[in-house]
């Protein structure tokens, strides 16, 4: 009976210790999903964000490292409808409880009407944002979500209906704008909100057709991350874009070179520690 208590100990303490969601403290995690976005936010006391379900299945795999035995997630949010961030959404669904999904005009095709058809069945509360919202999480974090305005919805290029977000949070903040392209990037500066955060998502996978500077600039990231594929077809990230963050003392991490990464914070100051997979 002692063995298999000290057997089942052994077995857990790791799993309890390895899975962040018990510790309390705020985290921002991106996961190696080859050539899309999938990643999370968490707030100290224990709030959970997923935003994007990359273009395969790999995302679940990050979310179990990460999350351990937790089941439930509070707010689900979708950048945009392209298949590269919502691929693992209609599984993730099956897979925990989600309290309340924040979505983007324009979601179509099998993989977003499973996905909503599961959000449904399990009583998710469903928020279409129309305009600059923030939520007060808790005393110390907050989240904004920034929708395209009417005259970016009136085209036709679905990475301009991304809904950008900014997290900030007991010592940690990340700036992210989807699939933005520079026109909506700067049409996010003219609304007077603070964009100044540590981390930075860049927009695209780092395509030349966002990221503007100005943007970049307002954001005065520590640290721009890159979710991108080894060897894409589209030519992501733009080496241009590479070679001006370097200049600038801007720290790069690519998931296709260096896998998924968690940041957390530490007495205000910003940490961060590759994941291993
Ligand atoms: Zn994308």
């Amino acid at each position: 009976m002692y063995r298999l208590f000290f057997i089942l100990l052994f077995l857990f303490i790791p799993l309890y210790f390895f899975s962040s969601s018990v510790v309390s403290r705020a985290e921002v995690v991106f996961f190696d999903v080859g050539q899309g976005d999938a990643f999370a936010l968490k707030t100290p006391q224990g709030k959970i964000i997923a935003v994007d379900g990359g273009p395969d299945l790999s995302a679940l795999y990050g979310w179990g490292r990460w999350l351990g035995w937790k089941r439930t997630i509070d707010i689900l949010i979708i950048s945009h409808g392209h298949s590269d961030h919502l691929a693992a959404l209609p599984e993730l669904v099956t897979r925990y409880q989600i309290k309340q999904a924040l979505l983007p005009s324009g979601l179509s095709g099998i993989a977003a009407q499973t996905l909503l058809s599961g959000l449904r069945s399990q009583g998710t509360a469903i928020i279409y944002p129309q305009s600059e919202t923030c939520w007060q999480l808790e005393p110390a974090c907050s989240l904004c979500i920034f929708p395209p305005t009417a005259e970016f919805l009136k085209t036709d290029d679905e990475n301009d209906w991304s809904l950008a977000l900014h997290f900030n949070c007991d010592g940690l903040s990340l700036a992210a704008a989807g699939d933005a392209n520079r026109r909506r990037e700067l049409a996010l500066l003219s609304s007077g909100f603070l964009w100044q955060a540590q981390i930075l998502k860049a927009s695209h996978h780092g395509a030349d057709t966002s990221n503007d500077p100005s943007f970049v600039a307002r954001v005065k990231p520590a640290v721009v991350v890159i979710s991108v594929g080894a060897d894409n077809t589209y030519g992501h990230p733009d080496p241009e874009l590479i070679n001006s963050l370097r200049v600038a003392g801007i720290k790069v991490w690519r998931t296709d070179e260096q896998g998924s990464v968690i940041f957390y914070a530490n007495n205000k100051k910003i940490n961060y520690r590759g994941l291993g997979f």
